[in-house]
């Protein structure tokens, strides 16, 4: 690059370098230290071999081996939650999903794969019944290829996104579909240990053929929850939106058991599930267990 100066996005990231994505189309690798704390998705001025981050939309978290919360790309707009008949993903691992989403600036979708499998028709009446319109649905089937249309026209609005989900529901399959030149390895995991294929943490962006961008966030395993206040929980969880809105008694209420709380009302009047709350309370307690943990921070 001859200009000293250029704005661009990251589009890679490996460890001591990464890729940039030039405005002007070039790429250009620039060494970085090794925490530098830049990521895939983040915009950035290049001047004379620095880099000087723009202020970011959302910021995509994950645990690391280690239990560390590790912030691996930004600026994604959209999440996609891969979902199949088998593996089959706990109720509470979707709801962590979609309020991990929401909370943190990314809107979630659902992905039903495996659509040749049996079970397949049941799950989906399922999410429809839980879920209703509150996120967008999408069955496909990754192994042929086939009703991937609504997907790429989803991405094609100029989404870019990344894909959570358990082990083996096809994340990787459907991400070779979207975007030909990723060539992810499907299948190779290690059941014992859930560790991906990738032994590098090499993210990368790519955009797809029809429009919009996918991150590939190799060894993806959980979602940093450490930063959803509590109080906060009720308002982000699918389906309790209207009746949190309406408010309970205590302004902080957290729809435990607290007297004249609205939620615990509705579950009792039969107009939200039960086994809601109990999926709510999971995270909740998940939540509360997890900022004990942590070190308190500053600011
Ligand atoms: P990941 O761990 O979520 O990335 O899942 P993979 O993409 O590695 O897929 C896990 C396994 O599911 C592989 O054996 C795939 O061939 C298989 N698979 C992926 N998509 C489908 C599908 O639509 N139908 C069926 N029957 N199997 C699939
Ligand atoms: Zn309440």
């Amino acid at each position: 690059m001859n200009a000293t100066e250029a704005d661009g996005l990251i589009v890679a990231h490996y460890g001591i370098a990464v890729g940039v994505r030039t405005d002007t189309g070039e790429t250009v690798r620039v060494r970085v230290r090794r925490r530098s704390g830049h990521v895939v998705g983040d915009r950035i001025t290049v001047r004379d071999g620095k880099l000087k981050r723009h202020p970011r939309s959302s910021e995509l978290r994950r645990l690391d081996n280690r239990g560390e919360i590790r912030l691996v790309a930004s600026n994604l707009d959209v999440l996609g939650i891969v979902v199949a008949p088998l593996p089959r993903s706990p109720e509470t691992f979707i709801d962590r999903a979609i309020v991990t989403a929401r909370a943190t600036g990314m809107k979630p979708f659902l992905v039903l794969n495996k659509a040749d499998l049996d079970g397949a028709a049941e799950l989906e009446k399922e999410l429809r019944e839980r879920y209703r319109d509150l996120l967008p649905l999408f069955p496909v089937c990754a192994v042929d290829g086939s009703a991937m249309g609504p997907l790429i026209a989803f991405f094609a609005e100029g989404h870019r996104g990344a894909f959570v989900g358990t082990t083996g529901v096809g994340k990787s399959s459907i991400m070779n579909i979207l975007c030909p030149d990723i060539d992810l390895a499907v299948g190779e995991i290690n059941e014992t240990t859930g560790l991906g294929r990738h032994t590098t943490t090499v993210s990368t962006l790519h955009s797809l053929p029809g429009g919009g961008e996918l991150i590939d966030t190799p060894g993806f395993r959980d979602f940093g929850l450490a930063e959803i206040d509590p109080a906060e929980l009720g308002g982000w969880f699918p389906g309790f939106e209207a009746v949190v809105e309406q408010g309970c008694r205590f302004r902080n209420c957290l729809h435990r058991s607290e007297p004249g709380c609205g939620l615990t009302a509705a579950v009792e009047a039969g107009e939200i599930p039960a086994s809601r709350q109990v999926s709510y309370l999971r995270i909740l307690d998940e939540l509360e267990e997890h900022q004990a943990r942590l070190p308190r921070r500053n600011g």
